[in-house]
């Protein structure tokens, strides 16, 4: 039987980790607590090549070679919807919304003869797969690929980018090679996430102290919301310090732009 799939906007999906094109994260800078998400991908994995296409190819100190998607994320907890869901369920910025969003449920990390199993919905998400759906994917294309096609786009356009910030971390920060070789043994595999504000010092983005200053008070509003909750202390950490290095990004960067004193 043909995959069928339609969004019946339950909302359940928009929580946690929202995975975002670079574009669409520096759109967004002023909604999204943002980190970079490493993910090593080994290279027995069906998605393997492209995932050396789209992130960067990492030799790790016990010489094996592993691909590693650094994504640019909504950082969220998986019990926290994202700022832009309502309470009726809808998408706040609905016709504005990231790249990630429109394509659901295909993911252009994957390959797209390698998309059916997502079209399966999760455990409590309410996509209606039934008969009265309409069939999106056969054969193993996509049968609608417009916004397949454009997040592809953008994550092939933003590699090189991504390529410069992972050699960038690997040699100032080179215990990330260990924690990627660790992520990488592990059966499940597994995330390391680094800040946003490492990226924006590694890529000397001209835009950085504004993207700091929109980022800073997200993260301050995170940080309160998470502190009472043992189970997101590894959150509240990262938001904490993430606030103090944004606010710190923001009036270096604002200085170095401003006029010399007399
Ligand atoms: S931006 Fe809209 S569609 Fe995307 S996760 Fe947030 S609420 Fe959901
Ligand atoms: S879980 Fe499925 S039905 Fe619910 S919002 Fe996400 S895609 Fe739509």
């Amino acid at each position: 039987m043909e995959p069928r799939f339609s969004c019946t906007a339950c909302g359940k999906c928009c929580h946690g980790w929202l995975p975002l094109t670079l574009k669409d994260a520096v759109t967004h800078a002023g909604r999204f607590p943002l980190a970079m998400v490493w993910t090593p991908v080994r290279s027995n994995a069906r998605s393997y090549e492209l995932a050396t296409r789209l992130g960067a190819t990492v030799r790790l100190p016990n010489r094996k070679t592993v691909a590693v998607l650094i994504v640019p994320t909504a950082y969220l907890p998986t019990s926290h919807p994202c700022p832009e869901l309502r309470d009726d369920g809808l998408c706040g910025i609905h016709e504005d919304k990231p790249s990630r969003c429109r394509t659901m449920p295909f993911y252009p990390y994957r390959e797209e003869k390698d998309q059916a199993d997502l079209l399966v919905p999760r455990k409590g998400w309410q996509c209606d797969t039934s008969s009265a759906a309409p069939v999106v994917y056969s054969g193993h294309a996509i049968l609608d690929r417009t916004d397949f096609d454009r997040e592809r786009a953008d994550l092939l356009e933003q590699a090189p980018v991504i390529q410069r910030y992972a050699e960038y971390m690997l040699k100032y920060m080179p215990w990330i090679a260990g924690e990627l070789a660790k992520l990488a043994a592990k059966p499940t595999g597994g995330n390391l996430a680094t800040s946003l504000s490492s990226f924006l010092t590694a890529t000397r983005r001209p835009d950085a102290a504004e993207i700091a200053a929109a980022q800073a008070p997200l993260f301050r509003v995170m940080a309160e919301r998470t502190k009472d909750d043992p189970a997101l202390r590894e959150y509240h950490r990262n938001y904490s310090g993430w606030a103090k290095e944004m606010e710190g990004l923001a009036r270096r960067d604002s200085r170095q732009s401003s006029p010399p004193s007399p």
